[in-house]
């Protein structure tokens, strides 16, 4: 695999290089939309920063969100485009499209240290269709706002959160580029790497957020290789469910109640269930900040409640397995922290997580907002990875299809 150092040994100055970053963020609502969360912007100023002071044309593909179609301006990354110029101290000039006249007008006239961010590259059919020539096109046109190869121009790939699709820009576009792994896929691929090695034993993995059949393949994957597998969030209640609890109005999977229960089976060496579950949640009849909430055992919630959080004799329990732990990989809130009166257990389980004495790995985009909005040392983690979906797959041992073409001369 090419390195960006190796790229920049080569010399940029000059050169119009391509860069795939992940700055899918979280907007704020309304007329005035703002980055409420920038995260994944200030992880992907190395790169940029690194090529621009050797002198590159830098081009920026990016997307946000899923558009419903082109031009969805609530999903325009003109809001990102700002934040970027405000956290790298440079200008970013931001065209209108993603491979039009402007995009291609911009990158022609851009200068030296200079960089473009071009509009959501999902405004543009080709980006994730399943239809390989229509992706190759809009692929096709992406690399030739660089020039082309024989102009100079290259690829880098640093967008670690997406690095788990087929898309143009993140997958074909390296067929058509030489192409070079950026810092942020790098560190990300070598944190992961300890996890799925010989990780550093007791190793607790403490999964939540809100559905379950998205995290199944991977709790299968790892529950022969974990201690313990703690799980919270939304999707705890289809466990519970399986145990036999009532769940109330809880957000409930049912055609996935046989799969949890097959998996409560799994015990360690010394015969306990590798699974624990919550022993009390919180419940309030809305998701409101406005919703009288109270504590509830797991298994005594009221038909018309919805379950919103863990209890703190949970957090406790979480907590208590996480202190001995050596190895942690933490992904999902553990109830809806947006909300405050929900959001006490994803903080305490937090603060578990940081106060582990060896590798912490956070995963997931709601995770890693969720470790900033409320106010916890940063630093106090091993690792906060920047992609949440890539980050399952790569430690349910998938192919990463936008890491597995770099390998490719
Ligand atoms: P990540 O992005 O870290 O992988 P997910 O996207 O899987 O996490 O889930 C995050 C979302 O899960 C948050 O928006 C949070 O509000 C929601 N969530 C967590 N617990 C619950 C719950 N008990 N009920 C409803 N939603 C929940
Ligand atoms: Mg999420």
């Amino acid at each position: 695999m090419r390195t960006l150092d190796g790229l920049i040994k080569h010399g940029v100055k000059g050169r119009r290089i391509l860069v795939r970053c992940d700055l899918n963020v979280p907007l704020s609502e309304g007329a005035k939309r703002t980055v409420t969360d920038d995260g994944r912007i200030r992880a992907s100023l190395p790169v940029l920063t690194k090529l621009l002071d050797h002198g590159a044309r830098v081009i920026v593909a990016a997307h946000l969100g899923r558009p419903a179609g082109p031009a969805d301006a609530a999903y325009s990354l003109g809001p990102v485009a700002d934040r970027l110029a405000q956290l790298l101290g440079r200008p970013v000039e931001m065209a209108l499209d993603t491979v039009g006249p402007s995009a291609r007008l911009l990158a022609d006239g851009l200068g030296d240290g200079a960089l473009l961010l071009l509009e959501n590259v999902r405004f543009h059919p080709g980006e994730t269709s399943k239809d390989d020539a229509e992706r190759h096109a809009f692929a096709s046109c992406l690399a030739l706002l660089t020039g082309g190869e024989d102009d100079g121009g290259a690829f880098v790939e640093d967008a670690f959160g997406a690095v788990h699709r087929k898309h143009a820009s993140v997958f074909d576009v390296a067929t058509l580029l030489p192409h070079y792994c950026g810092d942020l896929v790098r560190d990300e691929l070598n944190v992961l790497r300890e996890l799925t090695g010989e990780p550093e034993r007791p190793y607790v993995v403490v999964l939540g957020g809100s559905k379950v059949s998205d995290k199944l393949a991977v709790i299968d994957s790892l529950l022969p290789k974990v201690d313990r597998l703690l799980v919270g969030g939304a999707m705890c209640f289809t466990f519970l469910a399986a145990q036999g609890h009532e769940v109330g109005d809880s957000l409930l999977e049912a055609d996935q109640i046989e799969a949890c229960r097959a998996l409560l089976t799994a015990t360690s060496a010394d015969g306990t269930p590798k699974i624990v579950l919550p022993s009390d949640v919180v419940v309030a009849a809305d998701v409101t900040e406005e919703a009288a909430a109270e504590i509830v055992a797991a298994d005594a919630i009221p038909a018309v409640s919805k379950g919103l959080d863990i209890g703190p004799e949970t957090v406790k329990t979480f907590a208590a397995a996480l202190a001995d732990a050596k190895t942690v990989f933490w992904n999902g809130p553990m109830g809806v922290f947006e909300i405050a009166q929900f959001a006490a257990g994803t903080k305490g389980v937090a603060e578990a997580v940081a106060a582990v004495d060896g590798l912490s790995v956070v995963g997931g985009g709601d995770s890693a907002a969720a470790v900033r909005a409320l106010g916890l040392d940063v630093t106090a983690f091993g690792h906060i990875s920047t992609g949440g979906g890539a980050s399952l797959e790569f430690l349910e041992g998938k192919t990463l299809p936008g890491v597995a073409v770099l390998d490719e001369a």
